[in-house]
């Protein structure tokens, strides 16, 4: 079903843990790029699970093992086309964007890097997107090649040219920033590294939630995300890859469930996806990420968009007013969250003071700091936002900030 408007109220009913107080003062929780809160039908279906069809899949022939495999295998056709993919077969349960993008690195890594290759990141990326592919190339003597930003957060696609002309085997991007909201051009960026028959691994750890995401219309190779961050639960998340991709790749994990057939001389491996679903996967949160999707579903989502973007331009607009703000991170295409620093002032120290007010935002350097280091800055205060937030909150958010800043300088 879905709702003609946003009726904040009623989802907000639907999130109990915002309906607390903590030091006294009503909860303003501003750290959904962090993790977003989980609805009661995410948590209802994950403990349903536990409750009435907890087993064991893919393994046992009596029913409830059937019943749970059929859920766990519909939950993957539920993400497919969440997602727009071909096939549920192209969606591989992993515990999240940080095991999907480990995979990524490990396996393609292994098929494609060679001695000396190169592969490229943006300077934006999350440690997630950066590391893994700096420790596989320390690995193979291999360069890391990083996409230039300008002081706005905007990439430089022309310096992006230039490094898709020395030919890297792989381009890794987020495609929005955790920490500068920076939306980056990624259905241009694709097309231009297709153009030297260079794959596209997106990590959409921060879009999910917030985006209608087309995997067939981006043409990535690949689009990886967490399940936290859209409303689901914990330790559940995927990797959607081209089939033809998924099947050249070589497993990622070995163990129960990805093989085929073993013996101490010789090991075959199971099909797509199951070839990199090693182990006992967590399949009460993969239920709860099938019901988060539903969840989201169930709204029109430019709806939703329209309003988180709302909610960032007020937010914007109000904090502007404080003495000494600067914003971290000014693209012109931005979503979700705002980042900034008060001359002066340390960003943990405002986020300690304005969380004894009852407000919740990150403060440090968001897992990304080259961006910090870029920037000259220790870390910045971030506060995200989800459909469940309100502008009485930011403005509660905007007092405390104030405040707080007065009681520093
Ligand atoms: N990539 C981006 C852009 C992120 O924002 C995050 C988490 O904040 C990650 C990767 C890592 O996600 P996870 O910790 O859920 O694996």
């Amino acid at each position: 079903m879905i709702l003609n408007h946003l009726d904040i109220d009623k989802i907000r009913k639907q999130f109990p843990v915002l309906d607390q107080q903590v030091y006294g003062k009503p909860l303003v929780y501003f750290d959904n790029a962090a993790t977003t809160q989980k609805p009661l039908c995410v948590i209802e279906r994950e403990r349903d699970y536990y409750l009435h069809e907890n087993c064991n899949i893919h393994r046992g022939v009596h029913y409830l093992s059937q019943m749970a495999t059929e859920a766990y295998e519909n939950a993957r056709k539920t993400v497919a086309q969440f997602i727009n993919a071909r096939q549920p077969q192209e969606i591989v349960f992993t515990r999240g964007t940080t095991e999907s993008l480990n995979l990524l690195a490990t396996s393609l890594g292994q098929l494609l890097v060679g001695e000396g290759d190169k592969v490229v990141v943006s300077a934006m990326e999350h440690h997630s997107n950066m590391v893994p592919w700096q420790q596989m190339l320390f690995r193979s003597k291999g360069e890391l090649l990083v996409i230039r930003m300008d002081k706005n957060g905007v990439l430089d696609l022309n310096h992006y040219e230039e490094l898709l002309k020395q030919k890297p085997k792989i381009v890794s991007i987020a495609h929005i920033s955790n920490t500068l909201g920076t939306v980056n051009p990624i259905k241009e960026m694709i097309a231009m590294a297709h153009k030297y028959d260079i794959p596209v691994i997106i990590d959409g750890a921060q879009s999910m939630a917030h985006q209608v995401i087309d995997v067939q219309d981006l043409d990535c190779d690949f689009y990886v995300f967490s399940g936290h961050k859209m409303y689901a639960p914990m330790g559940i998340g995927g990797l959607y890859g081209k089939m033809e991709w998924l099947e050249k790749m070589p497993p990622y994990q070995f163990g129960g469930e990805m093989v085929d057939k073993v013996s101490f001389e010789k090991t075959t491996f199971n099909k797509v996806p199951f070839k990199f679903e090693a182990g006992t996967p967590n399949v009460g949160a993969a239920l709860g990420l099938e019901t988060a999707v539903k969840f989201i579903q169930s709204f029109d989502r430019q709806e939703v968009e329209a309003y988180e973007d709302e909610l960032l331009r007020y937010a914007t607009e109000q904090l502007s007013g404080i003495e000494g703000m600067r914003f971290i991170g000014q693209a012109p295409k931005r979503n979700g969250l705002i980042s900034f620093v008060i001359d002066g002032i340390h960003p943990y120290d405002l986020g300690t003071i304005i969380d004894k007010m009852g407000v919740a935002v990150r403060t440090g350097h968001h897992c990304a700091e080259p961006v910090m280091t870029f920037f000259g800055i220790p870390g910045t205060v971030r506060a995200s936002f989800a459909m469940y937030n309100t502008k009485e909150e930011i403005d509660v958010f905007v007092k405390a900030v104030e405040r707080a800043a007065n009681m520093l300088r």
